[in-house]
């Protein structure tokens, strides 16, 4: 029987997300038997030529040229699943979007005329039909594992979309706001993770992007009854998210009061 035929793309990014498939080690054979990895410049030297049944697309859009490229990309998929924050929301490279991106490359390059790139960093969907969007950065490699499953079996992905600290209580983390006044974004990030920083004892930063309806300006007043300044609160949501609509709003509305 025919295989199914995997495309792993990279647009902007770190590669850390294209990592996490490799990161799977025990489980990358059995993946492995399941599809042809057809495309993956990150592992394989050889490429099989598309359609592809399933690519994952890491990254965000900076340049035309990645603009044009998604493009090409969705034509040749028939699924396409966004992975990572850079791709699902502009990633850390989208703080350029609240300011002048020349001011930047004058700063960083000798040679700032030769620097071809969009005022904006921003995030696959806005280019292009997105299948599924895959949180984290980076993602975590059980989710991808569901995700590549769910694909193979013809259903929906099953990745929760509650909050971190959900993820506390199931594990009996003590909460670190509560019990320890630390700032802490759980309750408006999207679960996935497993609570790792809490459970260190750590405030979370938000790194698997806001859940469904989060209550963004609920836990700035936390925060704010915690010590912190609307300089804190703005920095704490301008992250590797902050493009994210509920993030950026409210880290909008703290750089105005902070005027
Ligand atoms: S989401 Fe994070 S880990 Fe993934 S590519 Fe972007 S910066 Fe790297
Ligand atoms: S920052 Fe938040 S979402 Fe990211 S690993 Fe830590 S607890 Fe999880």
């Amino acid at each position: 029987m025919m295989r199914p035929k995997l495309a792993v793309w990279k647009f902007a990014s770190c590669d850390g997300c294209q990592l996490s498939l490799l990161d799977c080690e025990d489980e990358l054979l059995t993946v492995a038997d399941q599809v042809e990895i057809a495309y993956f410049m990150e592992a394989s030297r050889a490429t099989v030529a598309g359609p592809y049944d399933l690519s994952l697309v890491e990254g965000s859009i900076t340049t035309a040229h990645d603009a044009e490229r998604i493009r090409e990309v969705r034509r040749q998929s028939k699924r396409l699943v966004t992975i990572g924050a850079c791709a699902t929301a502009g990633g850390i490279q989208a703080l350029r979007n609240f300011q002048d991106v020349r001011a930047f490359t004058e700063i960083v390059y000798a040679r700032p005329g030769y620097i071809s790139t969009l005022a904006q960093s921003t995030p696959i969907g806005q280019h292009v039909l997105v299948d599924f969007e895959l949180r984290g950065c980076p993602i975590d490699k059980h989710q991808l594992l569901e995700v590549i499953a769910a694909f193979i079996q013809r259903r929906r992905p099953v990745i929760r979309t509650d909050s971190v600290c959900t993820e506390c209580k199931r594990r009996g983390t003590v909460c670190v706001m509560v019990a320890d006044g630390t700032p802490c974004l759980g309750p408006v990030t999207q679960a996935g993770c497993g609570a790792i920083c809490p459970s260190f004892d750590r405030g979370c930063y938000g790194c698997f992007g806001p859940t469904e309806s989060p209550n963004t300006a609920a836990l700035a007043a936390w925060w704010r009854r915690l010590g912190a300044s609307d300089t804190d609160i703005l920095r704490a949501y301008r992250n590797f998210n902050a493009w994210a609509s509920p993030f950026r709003e409210e880290s909008e509305a703290h750089e105005r009061r902070e005027r």
